[in-house]
């Protein structure tokens, strides 16, 4: 297994046999996916966010916090030196009052959460992680490639966690991502714009959205190519019913999915040069998503355009 550091003990809790040997699980499943598991660590903290703040660089410690769109943050990597440290909170190792507690249900959430986590060791010790951006690309163009890299490591992570690994609520419902992008947009422009009438914030904050929503679908993807499901095969009938999911993501979809299943899982290695291309072609898919949404984004003239607004009265 690899290293297990304890970081700002909570409770003292952390010794039970139970938890102990759910750690070290937790350490095992690093080891297996580090390439140098000598340089991959387990910390077990009980304060993520001085956890998290300790490893960052002082100019940008005030900045963290650990609530993001896509809810609490339940892990995290850190490149600390030349090591790389797999963040957990010690509360998944605490043992629990309630006698009728599921630890079973609860190991294997935590097992997943390590196994998506190590997964992003695996790219950053392979260097396949946060790919070169073009310093001649535009600036639109340039947040386009760093959502695609984003999406990409959270889409390569998830293929190599095993659906046997799902519990409930392991992803976002297809529907509910909708949704929340329709009604984020809404509120960027509606409130936000009309407050600040800054047009470059504008285009940071409309692609911002655009980032969260489909780092939250990327797992989706992941499942429905674990499952073999054709790409661009119906979803349920809930989420075809859902008019959110049929005008925001639907349209674009099945250039998403196309454009994810050429991407190899993270235990794979793959050449920067086909890595490159294939964020190349998923920043396009989102340049033209984010068309679809009623934005234009151009790189020649510099300007952030509000094409349409009929997805949002
Ligand atoms: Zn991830």
């Amino acid at each position: 297994m690899s290293d297990i550091r304890f970081e700002y003990p909570s409770s003292g809790s952390h010794n039970g046999k139970h938890e102990h040997s759910s750690a070290v699980a937790c350490a095992d499943i690093v080891e297996e996916a580090a390439l140098d598991p000598a340089k991959a660590v387990l910390v077990v903290t009980g304060d993520f966010d001085a956890s998290v703040r300790d490893r960052l660089p002082h100019e940008v410690r005030a900045h963290w916090t650990s609530t993001r769109g896509d809810g609490d943050v339940g892990a995290k990597v850190m490149a600390v030196g030349d090591e790389m440290h797999v963040l957990m909170h010690e509360y998944y190792f605490e043992p629990q009052p309630d006698p009728s507690f599921d630890y079973e249900q609860r190991n294997k959430m935590i097992q997943r959460l390590a196994r998506h986590e190590s997964r992003h060791v695996t790219m950053e010790q392979a260097g396949e992680a946060g790919g070169p951006t073009i310093d001649r690309d535009g600036e639109a163009r340039r947040r386009f490639l760093h959502i695609a890299d984003a999406v990409i490591s959270e889409y390569r992570a998830e293929l190599d966690v095993p659906l046997q690994y799902d519990v409930p609520f392991s992803r976002f419902d297809p529907k509910d991502v909708a949704t929340w992008l329709r009604d984020a947009i809404t509120q960027v422009v509606t409130v936000e714009y009309q407050r600040h009438l800054d047009v470059e914030r504008l285009a940071y904050s409309i692609a911002q959205m655009l980032e969260i929503a489909v780092k939250q679908l990327a797992p989706i993807a992941a499942k429905r190519a674990l499952s073999g499901e054709a790409v661009g095969a119906p979803f349920d009938a809930s989420t075809s019913a859902s008019k959110d999911w049929m005008e925001m993501v639907a349209p674009s979809w099945s250039d998403f999915e196309n454009a994810l299943r050429a991407v190899p899982p993270s235990r794979d290695r793959v050449a920067a040069e086909q890595l490159a291309r294939l964020t190349q072609q998923l920043a396009d898919v989102l340049n033209e998503w984010l068309r679809r949404l009623g934005f234009e984004w151009n790189d020649t003239d510099h300007t952030f355009l509000i094409k349409a607004w009929d997805l949002y009265t």
